[in-house]
């Protein structure tokens, strides 16, 4: 959070660590777990999972996971997070469900009724990637989303073109006018932190602060490590 200063959350990211080949990025097995239709029982795995870490955590932090056009095509998917929300006991408005414009591409009017359903328990939207995609006006018009997130090939460049610049500039002032988080993603300089901070972004994400971490790192260098747990697991206060 840019005007705190202080993590407002985390964002989860699959990374599969093969017994042989290391870490494989999810570039390389999200589009084959697409195709097997894989991708579904995983997709659940990682809700379930984001949940259930993010509980443990201090409860002013919230648990961003990204939701693909084929899980928002499911029929499960409502039932899926309300499950995950129930096991874990996380609050629901610390969950953030992370869209692309991909989503709302086709079947339109049935994925806004899911948004609004889960919008309905608490949890928030937040539109990913914005500008990359169709970048349709009429999406932000459509729902109410509580976050626009700039994708990082506009941060990337907003220091030295000028036209990465303006569009930056355009996304934070339409994210600020409707009332919506404006989320910088992959900083990585501080040069760019100044100027998406000078252009009215509120959040900012990406190397500058910190590279992806596994949960039990985050929790050394971030939240203090591992305090007293209750019998279900979760930090208590000493
Ligand atoms: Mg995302
Ligand atoms: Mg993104």
């Amino acid at each position: 959070n840019l005007a705190s200063n202080e993590i407002s959350g985390f964002e989860a990211l699959i990374r599969w660590n093969h017994p042989l080949r290391g870490m494989v990025s999810p570039a390389a097995f999200i589009p084959l777990a697409e195709e097997i239709g894989f991708i579904l029982p995983m997709g659940e795995w990682v809700i379930r999972q984001a949940c259930a870490t993010a509980a443990q955590w201090p409860a002013h932090l919230h648990v961003a996971v990204n939701i693909s056009a084929i899980q928002f095509r499911s029929p499960g998917l409502l039932q899926v997070i309300v499950g995950a929300l129930a096991a874990s006991g996380l609050a629901p408005t610390r969950l953030e469900i992370e869209i692309t414009e991909s989503v709302l591409l086709h079947n339109k009017e049935a994925t806004l009724a899911v948004l609004h359903q889960l919008r309905a328990l608490g949890i928030r939207i937040a539109m990913d990637d914005f500008g990359t995609g169709y970048s349709s006006l009429a999406y932000l018009q459509s729902f109410p989303f509580d976050k626009i997130k700039i994708d990082r090939s506009f941060v990337k460049n907003v220091t030295d073109n000028p036209s990465s610049l303006n569009i930056v500039r355009a996304v934070a002032a339409l994210a600020n006018g409707m009332g919506m988080t404006a989320t910088a993603e992959g900083v990585e300089t501080a040069e760019q932190l100044e100027r998406i901070t000078s252009e009215g972004c509120t959040e900012m994400q990406g190397y500058l602060f910190s590279r992806p971490l596994p949960a039990a790192e985050i929790e050394q260098k971030f939240l203090g490590g591992r305090g007293p747990r209750d019998v279900s697991g979760r930090i208590v206060a000493a």
